[in-house]
């Protein structure tokens, strides 16, 4: 049975996206381990290497993470690239921020990441104020992708790198068949006995099935004006790294 997210409106899917992570956001980061078996880890770590920032401490460097929730990725980049970069955590969920806040505080990072609450559809930020923006498991959440993606642009420099992390199509033969089984029959379940509630994991499965292809999506990006668009796959395709630069 379907979860019904095909049918609804703009409007109405972001009020179900989120509720689904205002339910699930003190249980979010030990779900994540739990259904990607770790993987999400190596992945996201995988994502915050590319950043590669410039050494210099000459001035800071910018990062905008966006549907950044607890601030998995924020944290990743400051232990990975140390005190030259600053971190604006941005997500439409007051929830999943304020876990965020809390784990940027226990970690003592607060005077490098900032919460801040916003849509990517319209981002509360000026033109050009970012050296780098990233998504990660987020953009297949906005009802408006395009208009996401060109927020995005807009709000990086000259010379700005956008990274996306997006679950994806799996393109080994074999995997996929396992994959589906495990997302449908193991996924649902999992999230019902961890959170008491199956529904948002339902939702899960639902959107990673309707997001674009690896192709088609990296066209997208294109399509909103950024260059040198391509993507690499993770673990068979399961997620993909799409990146691209404004000039
Ligand atoms: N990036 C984090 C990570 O990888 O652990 C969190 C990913 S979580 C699967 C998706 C996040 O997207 C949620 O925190 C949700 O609140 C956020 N989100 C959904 N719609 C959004 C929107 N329109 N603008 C900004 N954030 C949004």
């Amino acid at each position: 049975t379907s979860f019904g997210f095909q049918s609804v409106g703009e409007g109405q899917k972001q009020a179900l996206v989120d509720d689904v992570f205002h339910k699930v956001a003190d249980r979010y980061d030990v779900m994540n381990d739990l259904m990607s078996g770790g993987l999400h880890r190596l992945w996201k770590d995988a994502m915050v290497s590319v950043l590669a920032p410039p050494k210099s401490k000459a001035r800071p460097w910018r990062l905008l993470d966006v549907a950044g929730g607890t601030g998995d990725i924020a944290t990743r980049a400051v232990r990975k690239s140390g005190e030259q970069i600053e971190v604006v955590v941005c997500d439409i969920n007051e929830s999943m921020l304020g876990v965020g806040r809390e784990r940027a505080a226990k970690a003592g990072l607060t005077d490098q990441i900032e919460f801040t609450q916003g849509n990517a559809e319209d981002l509360p930020f000026p033109d050009k104020s970012f050296d780098a923006y990233t998504i990660a498991f987020g953009i297949r959440n906005v009802p408006d992708i395009p208009k996401a993606l060109s927020e995005a642009r807009r709000v990086l420099k000259r010379g700005g790198k956008f990274l996306c992390l997006e679950f994806s199509d799996v393109d080994v033969p074999g995997l996929d068949k396992v994959y589906d089984a495990f997302s449908f029959n193991v996924i649902p379940p999992m999230g019902r006995l961890v959170t008491g509630d199956g529904d948002p994991y339902r939702y899960l499965v639902e959107s990673i099935r309707n997001f674009p292809h690896q192709d088609r999506f990296a066209e997208m990006i294109r399509d909103a004006g950024f260059e040198r668009v391509s993507y690499r796959n993770y673990s068979g395709g399961i997620a993909a790294l799409h990146s691209g630069w404004k000039y």
